[in-house]
C-alpha cells in the first residue's frame, strides 16, 4: 500500500506514520513526490482496509497497490525517476549514451576506445571485467585488473563507468571501481545478487532476462528497491523468440510498456538484441522513438580482433554516425542527444 501524506505534512508526522508501519510489520520507504511525501509500505502482511493509518495526523489517504511489484510501480510514484550518476541524469530530457567494448581486454584497448567514444559524444564507458560467457572456455574477463583499467579510463576521460558484477561476493569490490553496477540478462533472477545490489547504494542497471516477462523483470527490480536503493535503470536487451536471423528480438513494446508500468528509466541495448552492428542504428532510432532514455552500445576499434562480441561491435566511426542518425529522432520528441566530434570520415554502413 502507499500512504499519501498531505502537502503540508510535517517531518514528525511522516516519522509517526513510518513508526506505525514498522509496528504493523511493514517496511516503510519514503518517496519524495512532487510537493508531497508518499510512503511505500511493503511486507508479507496482508493489508486490511481501513488500516487505521487514515486517521493519523498528516495522512491524506491510504491506497492499495494492485501490481505485484510495489516500489517499482508507477502507482507509487507518478513522476519518472531520474537516476543521477555524479551529475549525469538518466531519465531526464537528455538521451544518455553508454558505449565501449564488450570486455576490457587490455589497458591500450580500453583507453583507445574510451577516448574515441568520449570524442563521439558518449557519457558513460561500458566494458566487462567479469564476463558471463555461455562457454566456460571463452574469455572470462580480466577481473580486478579490468576494474582498475576502467577506473583509470574514467580518470583520464571523465566518462562514468558501467560494468557487470556476476556474484554477490564481488559486489562490494565492483562497486568500489564503478559508477553504475550492471546486472546482466543471465543474472536477472539471481535474487541474492539483486539484494546485495540494493544494499550497496550505487546506481544499478538491470538488464532484462533472456526470457523474462515484463512483470518478472520489474519484480527483479523490486528486490533492489526493497533494500532502499531506488537508483535503478532498466535495460531492454532483446528476448528469445522463434526468430533466428537475429541473436535476440528487440522488444520495442517493452519500452513504453515498462515506462507506463514503472517510474524507472529505461535504456536499450541494440547490440545484444540483434547480434550485429548492422542493426544498431535502426534499432537505436526505433528505441528513441519508442521513448527510451538512453542506449548501451558495443564499440571496438578492431572488431575483428575483439575477444568477445566482435560482430555486434561498432567501430568508433560507425558509432559516431549512429549518434548523428538518432539526433533528429530525439529532437522530434523534444529530447536532446549530445554529439561530439564527427569520427565518420572512414568506413561506411
Ligand atoms: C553485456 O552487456 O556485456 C552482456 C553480457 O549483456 P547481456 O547480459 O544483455 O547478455
Ligand atoms: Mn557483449
Amino acid at each position: 500500500m502507499i500512504v499519501v501524506m498531505q502537502t503540508a505534512a510535517e517531518k514528525g508526522q511522516v516519522e509517526g506514520v513510518e513508526c506505525r508501519l514498522l509496528e504493523m510489520g511493514f517496511a516503510p520507504h519514503r518517496i519524495q513526490g512532487t510537493g508531497r511525501v508518499v510512503i511505500g509500505a511493503v511486507g508479507e502482511q496482508k493489508v486490511v482496509f481501513p488500516t487505521g493509518l487514515e486517521v493519523l495526523p498528516g495522512v491524506e489517504r491510504v491506497v492499495p497497490i494492485s501490481a505485484p511489484y510495489k516500489l517499482v510501480s508507477r502507482e507509487v510514484k507518478e513522476t519518472g525517476t531520474v537516476v543521477e550518476v555524479g551529475g549525469l541524469k538518466i531519465g531526464g530530457p537528455e538521451i544518455v549514451v553508454m558505449a565501449g567494448p564488450c570486455a576490457v581486454e587490455s589497458e591500450e584497448q580500453l583507453i583507445t576506445i574510451a577516448r574515441l567514444v568520449k570524442a563521439a559524444g558518449a557519457q558513460v564507458l561500458r566494458g566487462g571485467a567479469y564476463k558471463p560467457r555461455s562457454s566456460p572456455y571463452s574469455f572470462q574477463g580480466l577481473e580486478l585488473e579490468g576494474l582498475k583499467m576502467l577506473s583509470r579510463a574514467r580518470d583520464e576521460t571523465g566518462l562514468k563507468i558501467v560494468t557487470e558484477v556476476l556474484n554477490p561476493q564481488e559486489i562490494e569490490l565492483v562497486a568500489e571501481y564503478t559508477d553504475i553496477i550492471q546486472i546482466g540478462a543471465r543474472n536477472m533472477q539471481n535474487f541474492s545478487l539483486l539484494r546485495e545490489a540494493g544494499r550497496v547504494k550505487k546506481p544499478v542497471m538491470l538488464k532484462r532476462g533472456l526470457a523474462a516477462t515484463l512483470e518478472e523483470w520489474l519484480m527483479a527490480a523490486e528486490y533492489i528497491l526493497a533494500e532502499d536503493n531506488f537508483e535503478v535503470i532498466l535495460c531492454e536487451r532483446g528476448i528469445r523468440t522463434f526468430e533466428t536471423s537475429t541473436r535476440s528480438t528487440l522488444d520495442i513494446s517493452a519500452i513504453p510498456q515498462a515506462k507506463s508500468m514503472s517510474h524507472l528509466p529505461v535504456i536499450v541495448d541494440p547490440c545484444h538484441s540483434s547480434g550485429t552492428w548492422k542493426l544498431a542504428s535502426p534499432l537505436s532510432r526505433a528505441a528513441i522513438a519508442a521513448g527510451a532514455d538512453g542506449l548501451l552500445i558495443e564499440v571496438h576499434h578492431k572488431p575483428a580482433e575483439a575477444l568477445c562480441d566482435g560482430p555486434q561491435s561498432l567501430t568508433p566511426e560507425k558509432f559516431s554516425r549512429l549518434l548523428t542518425s538518432i539526433q533528429p529522432v530525439a529532437e522530434a520528441l523534444g529530447r536532446g542527444v549530445s554529439i561530439g566530434e564527427d569520427l565518420s570520415m572512414t568506413g561506411g554502413f
